[in-house]
């Protein structure tokens, strides 16, 4: 299985509009970070986590040909807001595409952000889509399956999702202890870390960190990083070897 970072940025992206910090001016290529979303490849098929405002972009620039599914976390816009763009995976694929994401999330895109798709006069050329509920139980996608984890974004349900020993967790800042058994013995975690200072809604660098050392894994990875965390080079030197920060283009063998 492959994972491919699509984008490991915050809701406003890095650089912000307007920023002249000195993260936001980095000519690192590393602190530019698109709306967080990761590409996994199993079995010959493709799927994305969340398509956010940067969809279209990440598509592009990873050279995307065929899109099986799309699973979402939540119903975020930094986390739905590309989901218009899908039409071009119908013409490619020639079938709806299959979107996985739980009752919360159908209700957003159905009533308040995609209204026009259920529509009863459709106008040509809107995307096609094939919804498929996600619970609590584990659910199968072609030949790869995923078991939910629900977390917390405040007050907000997020689902996780691990595929066989790879977990990737964004928007959370609260997990319960039973959720967190199904993240357990995952060989790599990815986990939102926002930034140093505490945030209402998202793990904090430390938060994330103390709860990557007591799940111990191989190799763990923060994502949905804010241009307040600091430049991509001089963060890591913080971090345990077996810790870094995602960043785009990063590929994972797992
Ligand atoms: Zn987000
Ligand atoms: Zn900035
Ligand atoms: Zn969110």
């Amino acid at each position: 299985m492959t994972i491919t970072f699509l984008g490991t940025g915050t809701s406003q992206g890095v650089p912000i509009i307007a920023c002249d910090c000195s993260v936001c001016r980095s000519a690192d290529s590393r602190d530019k970070r698109l709306r967080s979303s990761i590409l996994i490849e199993n079995e010959g098929e493709t799927y994305v986590v969340d398509t956010g405002p940067d969809f279209r972009q990440q598509m592009l620039r990873t050279a995307v040909k065929r899109l099986d599914a799309v699973i979402y976390t939540h119903e975020h816009r930094d986390h739905i807001a590309g989901l218009d763009d899908l039409r071009a995976f119908n013409f490619v694929m020639k079938r709806p595409i299959d979107i996985y994401a739980d009752d919360q999330v159908q209700e957003a895109i159905r009533s308040r952000e995609y209204p026009y798709i259920f529509s009863k006069e459709q106008y040509p050329g809107i995307p096609e889509i094939r919804m498929h509920r996600v619970g609590t139980e584990p659910f199968t996608i072609g030949k790869s399956t995923f078991t939910p984890i629900q977390v917390m974004h405040f007050k907000l349900p997020v689902m996780a999702y691990r595929i066989k020993n790879f977990t990737y967790i964004t928007d959370a800042n609260f997990i319960s202890e039973e959720e967190q058994e199904k993240i357990k013995g995952s060989e790599i975690i990815v986990l939102n870390a926002l930034r140093r200072e505490h945030h209402l809604s998202h793990f904090s660098f430390r938060e994330a960190l103390a709860l990557i050392e007591k799940w111990n894994p191989k190799e763990a990875y923060f994502t949905h990083i804010s241009h307040q965390l600091g430049k991509h080079a001089e963060v890591e030197k913080e971090l345990p070897a077996f810790v870094r920060l995602a960043y785009d283009g990063l590929v994972l063998k797992c």
